[in-house]
């Protein structure tokens, strides 16, 4: 097909999460013309406490300042695990020092909700499947093909017909699933499995008498270890030669309802296409709660898990793809909702520079 003068094929965007939401509006707000493909599947963002230190604050309150509520909550977070007695402090006691310290939260569902509507508003054009494989074509591009090997089109005249062309920037930004699109991303990239318990909101409403760490989530608060067990788990997992798995105890609030959490399992062959037995992890995520207290472990709720991209050492994947023209990688982070607010608007700004360079052919 040939392109309409004066139109430029979008900047596609694959991958609907934190990363892929931010940098579509990124683009948008630069007048890029910009598409997202999102597949309805388990995503990170769905499931995060979006904790958010002071810095990260000041970034959410100025998208919501562009984009109207996106879920940013006033926080806290209470620490549990001091050293010696103070471990049997009540759990407002253990609260108080980091109480006055600035910290928020992104509520996810409330994101997750808003985010289609945001988009769309902001007038990024959203296709809902799944892309299968990527192909770079001959003249330059790339074509992305659905799980039945059909090629996804992208509206590019002023009807908004779609058309097969060649997609010539095309941004990965979907979380753990990049690297089966293109295997041959930085070997720093890796991803665990994290896994959370939802609480039945039943639970929350007959909780009855005063309970020290259920009060603390449901005053809007998210506890978690002093010492979080995670990120020494995930930095050894290049040197492992089985599954290894920890528990990070803890409660995140989300509006109207808790999670309990957080499981962490990193293997030596990694594939987020083969995720561990949810029986066994709920199992080990239970008995990690009751070190923290024996009764958080037993209430009834969801188990859910989801894979979670991190780098091992060096920065997140923000950048063109090696040996890859017009391909671009968006994942990788530590601190996603402190981060990728800014990474999303430099990224954007280099992606608006390699459109003005190559056009739109
Ligand atoms: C329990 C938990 C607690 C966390 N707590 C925090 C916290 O307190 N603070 C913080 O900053 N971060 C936290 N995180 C991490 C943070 O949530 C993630 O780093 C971030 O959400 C990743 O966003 P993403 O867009 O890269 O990935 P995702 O949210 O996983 O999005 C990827 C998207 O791509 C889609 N997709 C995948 N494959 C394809 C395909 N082939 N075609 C089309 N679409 C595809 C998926 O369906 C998904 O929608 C937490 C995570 C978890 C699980």
């Amino acid at each position: 097909m040939t392109q309409q003068k004066g139109i430029d094929p979008p900047v596609v965007v694959v991958g609907a999460g934190l990363a892929g939401s931010l940098l579509a509006l990124a683009l948008a707000r630069r007048g890029c013309r910009v598409e997202m493909v999102g597949a309805a599947g388990p995503s990170a963002t769905a499931l995060s406490y979006a904790g958010l230190p002071a810095a990260g604050i000041r970034a959410w309150r100025e998208l919501e300042r562009c984009h109207g509520p996106l879920g940013l909550r006033p926080s806290c977070l209470v620490l549990h695990g001091w050293p010696g007695p103070l471990r049997h402090l009540p759990a407002p006691v253990q609260a108080l020092p980091t109480a006055l310290l600035p910290f928020g939260r992104v509520d996810a569902p409330t994101l997750t909700a808003a985010m289609p509507r945001v988009l769309k508003r902001a007038g990024v054009a959203r296709q809902e499947t799944g892309v299968a494989r990527i192909l770079p074509l001959q003249g330059g591009g790339w074509r992305l093909l659905d799980a039945n090997g059909g090629a996804l089109g992208f509206a590019r005249d002023r009807e908004g017909v779609r058309h097969t062309d060649a997609v010539p920037q095309l941004v990965l930004a979907a979380g753990a699933n990049c690297r089966a699109l293109w295997p041959a991303l930085p070997e720093r990239l890796r991803f665990s499995w994290a896994g959370v318990i939802e609480l039945d909101p039943a639970v929350l409403i007959a909780k009855g008498p005063a309970h020290p760490w259920l009060d603390q989530a449901l005053g809007g608060r998210i506890v978690q270890p002093l010492r979080l067990r995670r990120p020494s788990l995930e930095s050894a997992a290049a040197g492992l030669h089985e599954e290894r798995w920890i528990v990070d105890a803890g409660l995140a609030p989300r509006d109207g309802g808790m999670v309990l959490g957080q499981i962490t399992l990193v293997g030596p062959d990694p594939d987020p296409s083969r995720p561990p037995d949810p029986a066994v992890m709920e199992a080990r995520l239970r008995s990690g709660l009751a070190e923290l207290d024996p009764h958080l472990a037993t209430l009834p709720g969801r188990y859910r898990q989801v894979p979670v991209t991190y780098c091992l050492q060096g920065p997140p994947l923000a950048e063109s793809v090696e040996n890859a023209a017009g391909l671009w990688v968006f994942t990788g982070f530590s601190g996603a909702f402190s981060v990728v607010p800014s990474l999303a608007e430099s990224l954007a700004d280099q992606l608006v520079a390699a459109v003005e360079r190559h056009g739109g052919t």
